[in-house]
């Protein structure tokens, strides 16, 4: 008989751990070192080689959250992608990228990929005919983001794999925002799941790591190119990023609760214009993320009224921080036109709808009568200031 499927919360709390058989301690032991023995073992042991006693750990729980038989983690969210990418890509080759992407991971296919010969093509949409027109005979990867940063744009997971299968394509997709509580790729025929550890993993915003989960094959072939690269996380990060994950599956339904109530306040309010949050039904795409997401998740976007200053605006807060990253327990807010899609150029921002006063929410797990205070004082004091000096 089939073992019953333990609960999320269980997953989280438990799977991985590693016995502390010497002394029956709660929690994994951690284990720093970099040289083990090579005679009479069976697996030769070695940090880069992505198989210490505590990678090998955290990894059994990120490949049971995302329902795959296998996971590497490693230093960043862009060991992960660069490595998953270029184990898949060789010079002649060429990849379909959806084209609202993380700036990181824009970056390094417009700053590197022409060094190794490797063409590429943004969609210039979401849907079908927009995929299906960037393929050519020579694509071996199609890799996606949804929802995508920083406008929550969903794109249709299974209609993206249907046709890569057509073509004989490998699927590729981050799955950073909406973290393995919120959705489960693997599900609608993926083959390859990529997160930013570093954000909803991390969960506190004190750690840096990547993961990527796969059937047993393709992890193998992750692991042939990032033993050689190099990019493995260190073992106190790992124990680190075990601790945190136990929790993960109640902050983010936390964070999913929060970020509901908050996108549907500030809807109705008449200081902002557009809220761009799928749990939202007049968000062009709320059926489509209804339908392949378990929960919304914790990060939106919205456009100020433009009589209102972005960065005075983001000045007068005084809970929600002004910061970089997101996905931590505490609230945070960015304007992607001064950071994360700085270097994207105004013109090229606007090509994507990204408005200059366009502000991104990390809804943290506080009191919602907090967040809503917050926002509401720093408002009224942005609008009192240019009362006063339209005076
Ligand atoms: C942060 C992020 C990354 C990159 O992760 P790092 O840990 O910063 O290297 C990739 N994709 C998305 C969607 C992200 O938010």
């Amino acid at each position: 008989m089939e073992a019953k499927k333990q609960g999320i919360n269980t997953i989280c709390t438990h799977v991985g751990e590693i016995k502390d058989e010497q002394f029956q301690g709660a929690v994994s032991p951690i284990f720093m070192s970099s040289s083990y023995a090579f005679m009479d073992v069976d697996v030769k042991r070695y940090p880069r080689y992505f198989n210490t006693p505590n990678q090998e750990g955290l990894c059994k729980k990120i490949a049971a959250l995302e329902g795959a038989e296998d996971a590497l983690i490693f230093g960043s969210g862009m060991a992960a992608v660069s490595t998953t990418l270029l184990a898949f890509l060789s010079a002649g080759d060429h990849i379909v990228l959806q084209k609202t992407l993380y700036g990181g991971t824009y970056n390094l296919v417009v700053e590197e990929f022409n060094k190794y010969g490797i063409e590429y093509t943004f969609t210039d949409g979401l849907d079908m005919d927009a995929f299906a027109k960037a393929i050519t005979p020579k694509t071996k990867v199609i890799y996606i983001e949804t929802p995508s940063n920083p406008l929550m744009t969903i794109t249709d997971i299974q209609m993206v794999t249907d046709l890569a299968k057509a073509n004989g394509i490998v699927t590729m997709i981050d799955n950073t925002f909406a973290s393995p509580i919120n959705q489960n790729p693997l599900k609608f025929g993926v083959d390859i799941i990529i997160h930013s550890a570093t954000k909803y993993m991390g969960g506190h915003s004190d750690i840096c790591a990547g993961a990527v989960a796969a059937s047993k094959e393709h992890i193998f072939q992750i692991w042939n190119l990032a033993k050689n690269l190099g990019g493995s996380l260190s073992d106190m990060t790992v124990w680190m990023l075990e601790r945190s994950m136990k929790t993960m599956a109640i902050r983010v339904k936390a964070q999913n609760k929060n970020a509901k109530k908050m996108a549907k306040w500030l809807d109705k309010n008449d200081a902002i214009d557009t809220v761009y949050y799928p749990g939202l039904k007049s968000h062009p795409d709320h059926l489509l993320a209804k339908a392949q997401m378990k929960g919304f998740g914790g990060m939106m976007s919205f456009e100020l009224a433009p009589h209102i200053d972005a960065e005075a605006f983001q000045k007068a807060l005084r809970l929600i921080k002004a910061s970089m990253s997101l996905a931590g327990v505490e609230s945070t807010m960015l304007c992607p036109a001064q950071t994360s899609h700085f270097l994207l150029g105004e013109e090229e921002r606007k090509n994507q709808g990204i408005a200059e006063g366009l502000i991104r929410f990390s809804v943290g797990i506080e009191d919602k009568e907090d967040l809503i205070a917050d926002i509401e004082q720093a408002l009224a004091a942005v609008q009192e200031k240019a009362a006063i000096s339209a005076h």
